[in-house]
């Protein structure tokens, strides 16, 4: 069996930055890394291509009435830029203290280790155990796994597994297992307004026109309420409150507001009423404003009147939200609301769709949910107890990931996720690091994860 520190330190010296060319030679070492390894474990790999970089896909899948579970994970790196930021080579992994430093130690490679190093020590141990296994590993997550449902489309047959199980999410403390039960979705547009035909002299044609810089405050300016809502008809009709359950998880993660107030750097929160911080990011929508143009914007002053002026606008959806409702009332507002004398124009840009999983016997666990997926969630909570000391807590987080939405449309299947990286892994930062002692436990918990699956067998 090998020792998973020493095959991290091979992988992460693959630099597969997925969103530089130059960077290729990585790309396919990292590719040839992970068909060697699993295939030394047994698996049947296929290198599957995609209209950029190919998914391995590796299998050990031996009979049909066994559970069968599908990992995933992602092989492509962040950049390493700035790279005079960084204490030690981003692409030779350096181990100092409890941690090894290197560009994608967190993100993805160590945790997806943790996961191939759970399966190779099952498998030593027990060569026949009854349990069907796919790994999945894309290329393509770190530029937002554009064609990553279309791979997904098209390989269905690979992919016949009862879930997704996966580590690409994060956890508070070295002490404290997470699994993450939801993300948030996502919609993008910038909108531009345009006035007068060219910039014009403030003195000679001021007081004639609407100016676009001014119409575009005032447009944006509608669109919150004061106490911090979303002012757009339509924009909460769907939103789903948090169950009690929920709040009450958050609660035992033990956040404080105090604490987090200083990080941010802020003199006072602007939330919702009825919600916590905490809450606010994981459970309600937002709309946020991510750049203004228009006008002069060098030193002193231009007496100008600008011709355009845009905004770039993104908000994050929660469930039952879709993208496509929320574009839809955003744009019926921003349409009634422009101030007359400008030209408006709405440029639609990416979306996700929100995910959420709820783990079984809550208060709104679906009624159909699949037996093998709340099997995992058993397996996990019993092992994450067994090896971390206490039950883990179950959260959603801000963020934003749409394969798992695009996983639950193609595959109809929902996804496990185990967390494992932490807040000062500086993950898509310098000195990226990852925790020796929660890949340790990492594994442990793994091992036990999949040992309880094929235990419980086929659901
Ligand atoms: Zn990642």
């Amino acid at each position: 069996m090998f020792d998973p520190i020493e095959k991290l330190k091979e992988y992460v010296r693959q630099a597969s930055v997925s969103a530089d060319p130059k960077f290729k030679d990585g790309m396919v070492g990292a590719q040839n890394f992970l068909t060697s390894l699993f295939k030394d474990l047994g698996f049947k790999v296929d290198v599957v291509p995609t209209a950029l970089h190919p998914v391995i896909v590796a299998r050990r899948v031996g009979n049909k009435a066994w559970p069968h579970v599908i990992i995933y994970g992602h092989y492509d790196v962040q950049p390493p830029d700035p790279l005079n930021q960084w204490n030690t080579a981003p692409f030779e992994p350096t181990i100092k203290g409890e941690r090894i430093y290197g560009r994608g130690t967190a993100d993805n490679k160590g945790p997806l280790l943790v996961h191939v190093t759970a399966v190779g020590q099952l498998l030593e141990k027990n060569p026949d155990v009854p349990l069907n296994i796919t790994f999945m590993v894309e290329g393509e997550e770190e530029i937002g796994s554009k064609n990553f449902k279309s791979f997904l489309k098209a390989n269905r047959h690979l992919l016949d597994g009862d879930f997704i199980y996966m580590s690409d999410n994060g956890i508070l403390s070295p002490d404290q297992m997470i699994v993450t039960v939801g993300l948030r979705g996502m919609v993008a547009l910038e909108i531009e307004l345009t006035g007068p035909k060219s910039d014009l002299h403030s003195g000679m044609h001021g007081g004639v026109l609407m100016n676009p810089l001014q119409a575009l405050a005032e447009l944006c300016a509608s669109l919150h309420t004061p106490d911090g809502r979303v002012n757009i008809p339509g924009f909460y009709k769907k939103v789903v409150e948090p169950e009690p359950w929920e709040r009450a998880q958050l609660k035992k993660a033990g956040l404080k507001k105090a604490d987090y107030q200083k990080f941010l750097g802020i003199s006072k929160f602007h939330t919702p009423p009825g919600y916590n911080p905490f809450e606010a990011i994981r459970f309600l929508p937002t709309l946020e404003f991510n750049g203004f143009t228009g006008g002069y914007q060098g030193e002193g002053t231009k007496t100008v009147i600008p011709s355009k002026a845009s905004a770039k606008i993104t908000c994050r959806l929660v469930p039952n939200q879709t993208p496509e409702n929320v574009r839809e009332c955003i744009i019926k507002a921003i349409t009634q609301r422009c101030p007359k004398g400008v030209t408006l124009k709405i440029t639609e840009q990416h979306k996700a769709t929100p995910y959420v999983v709820i783990p079984p016997d809550r208060s709104n666990t679906p009624k159909n949910q699949s037996p093998a997926l709340a099997n995992c969630f058993r397996a996990l909570e019993k092992a994450g107890t067994e090896v971390w000391g206490k039950p883990p807590i179950y959260l959603r987080e801000g963020g934003s990931v749409g394969l798992l939405a695009d996983l639950k449309e193609v595959l109809g299947l929902d996804a496990v996720m185990m967390g494992l990286f932490l807040p000062e892994d500086n993950l898509h930062a310098p000195n990226e690091s990852f925790h020796l002692g929660v890949m340790k436990k990492g594994i442990e918990t793994s091992r036990r994860v999949l040992e309880n699956l094929a235990k419980a067998g086929k659901a």
